[in-house]
């Protein structure tokens, strides 16, 4: 009823209404969107936000809908926890062997089950720190045992304590017992984007996201990239020792054992929401090496590089990042469903972990028939599709490179990889408009440009979210040659309203 108080985020759809971008579509193929004009009639519309990752096959691809309908006229069960699931057994060993290709060895990932990127990332979190937990508990049986071996050289006389015994193996009971409870603590990456739920918004860098809900979650420490050299310095300063006996020629002594209290780091190998920005290979190494001297894991995010938009499977693969977990969304559920997986690799997987974490939907015969259904569809033809997200990047990004150079005042850089790429203008608070100079300082300009292109181009697309300035092209694999043009001119058009400062052409009437 039209009368009726819109309680759906009225806030948010005022917000878009603003900057024209609050359009209503009405149906959604390939890479185009639909929306009716006054008429009716409807109106195409190119998209370059791509679901901001979820589209790699574009909108409704016909074998994934194909395969979903079939799958409702059969009556999957889609809800049948607590039995066998052979379709997720058959996407973990496709996923495996995907992975084994790209790593070049055989090491398997175990695949917990999950419904969105968020909730991939937090099933990786609560993972490490149950193999964090299980390895301090250890620690601190093994270090009572050792307690309780010199007690028995002292009371046999083959051994002395400096002092009382029983007065040391006190103490080092007490120490022991603080210092166990220290906090986990958690890396990651400036500008790194890890989802909006409780946990992984204290993994997400962008502040106004993170602060208001710092009390809910536990503390991470952001690392710059230009600071990655000095990890290890880092870890240093949160390392925490336990207290331990040995007998050594005789004599108790108390020697130090590292508390394991690196929960995880998180690293996306491309930032999508940070501005498209693509880890070196350099820094994958120096976090690599520095996680492996401490034993921490790396929790690599592919939830929006990964399932091959970048031209491999995994965005990380082509640095050489290995990860002990990975999170994979978006495009896993082929743009129609809403699923995630989180892989956790052999020689870090703790079974329990399964009989502690589950979610209702997850793992699911129809979400998991269908990530099959992509994985099989990417990897066909020798995995012709990669080596398309690698072309079609190429020509995107030519596009991009052609605008900067017509308006080098004006768009200051063109990056990412494969079909993750970012364009970013130039800081606007010079502007000779109010408006433009507003828009710019609010942190709002890239929405802004966002709207023109959509109103007078019928191209959508968004600047990523911590980053406002720069606009992200993530379209599917199958975008032409033809709404390439169209974005190009767009931008053209973009870049020529902001060099003439025309406040008026950008914000529309
Ligand atoms: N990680 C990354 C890298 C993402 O880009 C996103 C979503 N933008 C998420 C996690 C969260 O995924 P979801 O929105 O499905 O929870």
């Amino acid at each position: 009823m039209d009368d009726e108080p819109d309680l759906a985020e009225p806030l948010l759809l005022g917000w878009l209404a603003s900057v024209h971008l609050d359009a209503h579509y009405t149906r959604a193929e390939g890479d185009h969107l639909y929306r009716l004009d006054e008429q009716g009639r409807e109106v195409a519309v190119v998209d370059f936000a791509g679901g901001y990752g979820s589209t790699l096959l574009g909108h409704n691809h016909p074998e994934i809908v194909a395969l979903a309908r079939d799958l409702l006229a059969n009556g999957v069960p889609v809800h049948a926890q607590f039995s066998r699931h052979p379709y997720a057994r058959d996407l973990a060993s496709a996923l495996n062997r995907v992975l084994r290709r790209e790593h070049g060895d055989d090491e398997p990932y175990s695949v917990i089950f999950a419904n969105s990127g968020a909730e991939a990332i937090e099933a990786a979190v609560k993972h490490a720190e149950l193999d964090r937990v299980l390895k301090v508990g250890a620690l601190r049986e093994s270090i009572a045992a050792n307690v309780e071996a010199a007690r028995a050289a002292v009371a046999d006389g083959t051994a002395v304590a400096d002092g009382d015994f029983e007065a040391l193996a006190a103490r080092v009971d007490e120490v022991n017992a603080e210092r166990a409870a220290t906090r986990p603590v958690l890396f990651a990456l400036e500008g790194g984007f890890h989802g909006k739920l409780v946990g992984s918004v204290q993994l997400t860098h962008n502040a106004a996201y993170r602060n208001p809900f710092g009390a809910l979650g536990v503390t991470t420490r952001f690392v710059a990239k230009d600071d990655l050299a000095s990890l290890p310095k880092l870890f240093d300063e949160e390392r925490v020792d336990l207290l331990d006996l040995e007998v050594r020629d005789g004599r108790v002594v108390p020697v130090p054992r590292p508390l394991p209290v690196f929960c995880a780091f998180a690293v996306e190998p491309v930032q999508g929401e940070g501005g498209i920005r693509v880890l070196d290979e350099r820094s994958a190494r120096l976090i690599r090496t520095a996680c492996d001297e401490v034993d921490c894991p790396v929790l690599v995010d592919e939830v929006q590089s990964g399932m091959g938009r970048t031209g491999t499977f995994l965005a990380s693969s082509a640095v050489g990042l290995r990860g002990d977990y990975y999170a994979l969304a978006k495009s896993l559920g082929g743009g129609v469903a809403k699923t995630a997986v989180m892989l956790a690799r052999a020689s870090r997987y703790r079974g329990e972990f399964e009989l502690v974490h589950s979610s209702t939907f997850a793992k699911d015969a129809f979400s998991t028939t269908i990530a099959l259904k992509v994985l099989e569809l990417l990897e066909a033809d020798g995995g012709a599709l990669y080596r398309r997200a690698t072309e079609r990047g190429e020509r995107i990004t030519a596009a991009l490179r052609a605008v900067r150079e017509e308006f080098p005042d004006v768009v200051v850089d063109v990056r990412g990889r494969g079909l993750m790429l970012g364009l970013e203008f130039a800081d606007q608070s010079g502007s000779a408009h109010a408006a433009i100079r507003e828009h710019n300082a609010g942190g709002t300009l890239g929405y802004a440009i966002a709207g023109l292109l959509l109103r007078r181009h019928r191209v959508r697309t968004f600047p990523t979210a911590s980053a406002p300035n720069t606009l992200r092209f993530e379209p599917s694999v199958f975008i032409g040659d033809a709404e390439v043009d169209q974005l190009a001119e767009g931008l053209r058009d973009a870049a020529a309203v902001l060099r003439a400062a025309d406040g008026e052409a950008l914000l529309g009437s």
